[in-house]
Order: C-alpha cells, then structure tokens, then sequence
C-alpha cells in the first residue's frame, strides 16, 4: 500500500542573483508522480540542484506547490483540517545532511529531543523523560549525552541526536536528505546501518535523497532518478542497478568505480553540466549531454515506457 504518493507535481520559485537583477522562475519539480510503499526505503538520486530537495520538502508540505497532488495514507494533503495536518507533521519527519546546523547549539541534547514533545504533546514530564532516554539508546548513545551540548559531540554522534530527534514523535514516514554526506567516511557505514536497524524495528517508510550510488545499492528498496525536476527512471534497486536503461542512469552508475567493474561494463561519461532550472531545455532534458541523442530528442518530450511490472523510463530509445 502506497503510504506517500505524488501525482504530476510541479513546483516553482523565484529566485534573484543580485540586489539590481530581475528575478527568475526555478522550475525544480517538472511533473513528478511518485508512490513510497509503506515499510520501504525508496531513493532518489540525481545530482546537486536536480530538485530532490525541493520535491521532499514539497511532500512534507514545506514548499508550496503549483500544480499536482500529494496523498498521505490516500488523503490529499492539500485537503488536510488544522488537526489532520498537525498529526501529518508528527508523522512525518526529516532527517537534515549537515546535523551540527541541524541542532540548536544553545540547546541540550535533553531539550533539543523534548522540545517536540512538549510542543506536540500532553505527556507529563516523567514521560517525556522516559521517550527521550528510549530514544537515545536507540540510536546508540547512553543517558549521559543528554546533559551535553551539541558542538561536545563528533559528526556521527551529532547525526545520531538528529536522527533520534526525528524518532522522538513516532514518525511512519522519514526525509533523509543526504544523511551521511557530510560525515567521515569510516563513520558512514554506521549510520547507515542504524537507519536500517531503525526502519526494521518500526516498519518506518524512507524517502532516501542521495547522489551517493553506493548508499542506494545497499539500503533502497526501490529507486527513482531525477533529471532537472522529472524523474527518468524508477523501479527496483536491483533492476536499476543490474538492468538501467536511461542514459543519465547508465552515467550516474559508470561514475562509481566498483559498480562500473562489476555491474555496469558500459561505460557513460557524464559531459557538461546540469541547464539551470530557470532555463530548462526543450524536449529532453537530457539531450545536450546524452551521448545517445537523436533528432527527435531535441525536440519532443520522451513518455514514460514500462521495462516491466516496476520498471519505467522515460526515453525515446524504449518507445
Ligand atoms: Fe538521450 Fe534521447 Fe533518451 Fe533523452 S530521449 S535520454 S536525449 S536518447
């Protein structure tokens, strides 16, 4: 059963370069129809400024949209009562890349992770007390941490407290926007382990937001790539990675050196760089770097092709 689903979502800001400049539109999420099933981990991936960001933050109705619909647990979200919308941001929760900005450093460890309970709830203190401590051994860290100060901590700790801060409220559904990017990469592997342990133990459903292919492989259930605010290609890990079919996939897969030896023999050199948003290229949108480019490409949008039951691409080399 879907859990969060997405259909044909646009979503657009304006954004100024200097205080004389005019402002331009930023076209970030192009059309995007999505579902996360819930207890899965779906990720999508695309380089920086692809829109990920924006599309999750539109999803966790942060960003406001211009056209499409979200549904949460099949309600349109759009639709949600003032109650309905306050249980939504309960269970709803991100998790931010960088956990040190993420944290208030006037804060303790024991007020940053009891402040949403005593926002959101009518626990009594003693209960809070018990959910904090619950929570900070989950993630790996003893009751002594509760009485430090966010900058006491290394980075992986750090990303530890967010994430039990983000447990706090007994979310189903988890943002991790680049959760270990910013991290050490002895310390990666950690975390990564502990938002698996975490997502078994509580059925929790994640949208993965990574460039990090590796990640993916290893945690995602399924995968979506996103290209200039579209996605391009979805489905199971495994087919995307064993079978992928968009050029910007086979690109993204060739940039990673492991994979490229043993997965993906055809190698795709990624050329330039992604357009601006504000500026998004007429039929593909990946016509200017994709070596496999045709006529038609230039000048024609690609449907979406089924590969099989939960392949799709979206590319004129499958219509
Ligand atoms: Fe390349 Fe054409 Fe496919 Fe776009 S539609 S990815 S330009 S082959």
């Amino acid at each position: 059963m879907n859990l969060v689903e997405t259909k044909d979502l646009y979503v657009e800001y304006e954004t100024k370069k200097g205080v004389l400049a005019s402002s331009e539109i930023v076209h970030a999420v192009n059309g995007v129809s999505l579902d996360i099933n819930e207890g899965e981990i779906l990720a999508l991936a695309g380089e920086s400024g692809c829109g990920k960001s924006t599309l999750a933050k539109a999803i966790l109705n942060l960003e406001p949209t211009v056209s499409g619909q979200i549904f949460y647990n099949g309600e349109n979200i759009s639709e949600f009562s003032k109650d309905k919308l306050k249980a939504f941001r309960q269970n709803a929760q991100i998790i931010f890349q960088n956990p040190y900005s993420s944290l208030d450093p006037k804060m303790t460890i024991f007020q940053t992770l009891s402040e949403p309970l005593e926002i959101n709830t009518k626990l009594s203190k003693t209960e809070i007390k018990n959910i904090v401590l619950e929570k900070i051994e989950q993630v790996g860290l003893s009751e002594d941490c509760l009485k430090l100060y966010p900058h006491e901590f290394s980075g992986g700790q750090r990303q530890r407290i967010a994430i039990a801060r983000a447990l706090v409220l007994n979310p189903k559904f988890i943002v991790a926007d680049e959760p270990v990017s910013a991290l050490d990469v002895s310390i990666q592997a950690q975390i990564i382990n502990l938002l698996k342990e975490l997502k078994e133990k509580y059925n929790l459903t994640f949208l993965l937001i990574t460039h990090d292919m590796r990640v993916i492989e290893y945690l995602a259930d399924r995968t979506a790539i996103m290209y200039l605010g579209e996605i391009v290609e979805k489905g199971k890990t495994k087919e995307i990675f064993n079978n992928p079919k968009h050029p910007y996939t086979k690109a993204l897969l060739s940039a990673v050196p492991k994979l490229n030896e043993e997965q993906n023999k055809e190698e795709f050199i990624l050329s330039g760089e992604l357009p601006s948003p504000t500026n998004l290229p007429k039929g593909c949108k990946f016509h200017d770097r994709c070596p496999e480019c045709m006529a038609i490409c230039k000048c024609n949008t690609p449907n979406i092709t089924e590969i099989s039951d939960s392949h799709r691409v979206k590319c004129f080399l499958y219509e």
